[in-house]
């Protein structure tokens, strides 16, 4: 399934204060290797996706959430009650919002046009596991 205006894809935190819908097509889908991901989601390596601003619609519980700057420019999004990171924005890229995959209701498949694409900053991941899918490792994004 594809997202759009006609086909929204929705999501939101584990408790159900916060909200969102995606009404623009998903794009760059990364798993993330990075040691501050894994600390962040308590998770060998999150999955996220890239969704144009315009398209990233939160129907409920903006004053749920709450911020951690993990860097200078990401401002990372949780929910405060259940500790969900929904998703970051950056300084870098304001028209665009990067989303936790997971967070979509059901494990629904953003329905990017490649599917995932790409390990990043596979130099840093957690040695004891080795995902087998053949996707293009990256040392940085
Ligand atoms: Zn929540
Ligand atoms: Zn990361």
């Amino acid at each position: 399934m594809t997202a759009g205006p006609d086909s929204p894809l929705a999501g939101g935190c584990l408790c159900g204060a916060v909200r969102y819908e995606l009404t623009a097509e998903p794009h760059d889908l990364y798993h993330c290797h990075c040691s501050i991901c894994r600390k962040c989601q308590g998770a060998l390596y999150p999955t996220y996706a890239s969704v144009a601003r315009s398209g990233f619609r939160l129907l409920q519980g903006a004053d749920a959430l709450s911020t951690y700057a993990s860097s200078a420019s990401l401002r990372r999004r949780f929910c405060k009650t259940c500790g969900a990171h929904v998703y970051g924005e950056t300084d870098d890229d304001p028209d665009t919002v990067g989303f936790s995959v997971g967070t979509l209701d059901g494990g629904a498949d953003p329905g990017g046009r490649q599917g995932v694409e790409r390990h990043i900053f596979w130099g840093s991941r957690a040695g004891w596991y080795e995902p087998a899918d053949g996707l293009p490792r990256r040392d940085e994004y």
